[in-house]
């Protein structure tokens, strides 16, 4: 799939993504980053590169973030479950990003414990329609349905009751 036949909140993510894999694992691995560092100079570069304002640059941020908190809570939890949904049948694309998400997920085990605490501080994540995800289940938080969320693409209302509001969904990735 190219760059062009991706929605550009998707794009923005993707490339945020890339940025952040490459800084967390493309080098010295001796000297680990921290996530929230890695992803504040990702924004950066993307608002230099006029590619993000700064706003889109803070929400496609904060996005990935809930992505790799959430991946490295549920990595925790339920490794083989994780791996597993990687050679279920998503396309290229689809698996490179939650490939990714799930090697920073791994990569950030160190942090898991602020990730946690962080988490159980919010107490769970929450998805709106409109956001960006990778790959994932998602459970509408009023009528309960489950939505697989694998196409790369912002996530859309309920189609049973048209809420907005989603938690991860039960079933496990
Ligand atoms: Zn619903």
């Amino acid at each position: 799939m190219s760059q062009t036949d991706k929605h550009p909140l998707v794009n923005a993510y993707y490339r945020m993504l890339e940025r952040v894999y490459e800084k967390l694992l493309g080098n010295e691995p001796e000297n680990p980053r921290k996530l929230d560092e890695v992803i504040d100079e990702a924004r950066q570069h993307a608002i230099e590169l006029g590619e993000l304002e700064s706003s889109q640059a803070v929400k496609i941020g904060d996005y990935l973030r809930r992505d790799v908190e959430d991946f490295a809570l549920l990595t925790l939890e339920k490794a083989d479950q994780a791996k597993e949904r990687i050679q279920q049948d998503l396309s290229e694309l689809e698996r490179d990003i939650l490939g990714k998400l799930l090697e920073i997920a791994d990569q950030t085990t160190l942090e898991l414990n602020a990730i946690r605490a962080q988490a159980e501080m919010r107490q769970q994540h929450e998805w709106l329609a409109g956001d960006v995800s990778g790959p994932r289940d998602l459970e509408c938080k009023h009528c309960g349905k489950l939505h697989h969320h694998n196409r790369p693409g912002p996530i859309g209302q309920c189609g049973h009751c048209g809420n907005r509001h989603y938690r991860r969904g039960k079933r496990v990735h």
